[in-house]
């Protein structure tokens, strides 16, 4: 399974990709996470980028492309990958095409998870993420057992600095801008596979099984 999911910020993503890797034993690949975990770091990547995440923007192509080009090529890709908020532009998708090309494989599909914008507002905010394994929960529709710690490996959750109402608001207009056109790219491939994301999470989950099997 060789897969990419695309969808607006709070469409589902993370929470399908802990759901599919766990079925198909892939690795998730969410540029997103290995930005966070750079700023945990403190790389010299990861100082550059939390400006751009901070406020909204996307973190330049050519940074995101060298990291994923960089992840495609490691052993454990050799059975496939889940592809997890990259590509976000035209750029990046002409060079994943690329990179893939290159390691002579191509993609089973791309799962387009479609909700609205007043549900996303209300999942980004509610959003709470674990500091420890990144598994991710929502105050309202997936609390965690006991509040603030994490189900899986008792970790501290925390809320995302850009999960607040107006950074979100930011995300979800780039993502339109800069982001919906890859609908059009994929779809004249033949592989856009369009899901949608405001069921149960298990609805979602069989439906997007469904479209790429
Ligand atoms: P969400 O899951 O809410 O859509 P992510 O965790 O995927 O958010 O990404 C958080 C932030 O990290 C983005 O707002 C952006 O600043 C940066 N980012 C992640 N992936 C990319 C990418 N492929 N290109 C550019 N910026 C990215
Ligand atoms: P993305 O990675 O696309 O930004 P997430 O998977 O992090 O999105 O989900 C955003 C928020 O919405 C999280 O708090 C998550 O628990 C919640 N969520 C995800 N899928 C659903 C769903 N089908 N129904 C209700 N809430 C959901
Ligand atoms: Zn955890």
């Amino acid at each position: 399974m060789r897969t990419i999911l695309i969808g607006p910020p709070g469409a589902g993503k993370g929470t399908q990709a802990e759901m599919l890797t766990a079925k198909y034993g892939i690795p998730h690949i969410s540029t997103g996470d290995m930005l966070r975990q750079a700023v945990k770091e403190a790389t010299p990547m990861g100082l550059k980028a939390k400006t751009f995440m901070d406020s909204g923007a996307l973190v330049p192509d050519d940074v995101m492309i060298g990291i994923v080009a960089e992840r495609l090529a490691r052993d454990d890709c050799a059975n496939g990958f889940l592809l997890d908020g990259f590509p976000r532009t035209v750029a990046q998708a002409e060079a994943l095409t690329d990179i893939l090309s290159g390691l002579r494989i191509s993609l089973n599909g791309v799962a387009d998870i479609e909700v609205d914008d007043d549900i996303l507002l209300r999942r980004l905010t509610g959003r709470r993420v674990c500091g420890e394994c990144a598994a991710t929960y929502h105050v309202a529709n997936r609390p965690p057992a006991r509040e603030g710690v994490c189900d899986k490996c008792g970790g501290e959750l925390y809320q995302r600095p850009d999960d607040n109402a107006e950074t979100a608001e930011t995300r979800l207009k780039v993502y339109k801008e800069q982001t919906l056109p890859l609908i059009d790219y994929y779809s004249k491939q033949g592989l856009l596979r369009k899901i949608r994301g405001d069921t149960g999470l298990e609805n979602v989950f069989r439906e997007i099984c469904g479209a790429l099997e």
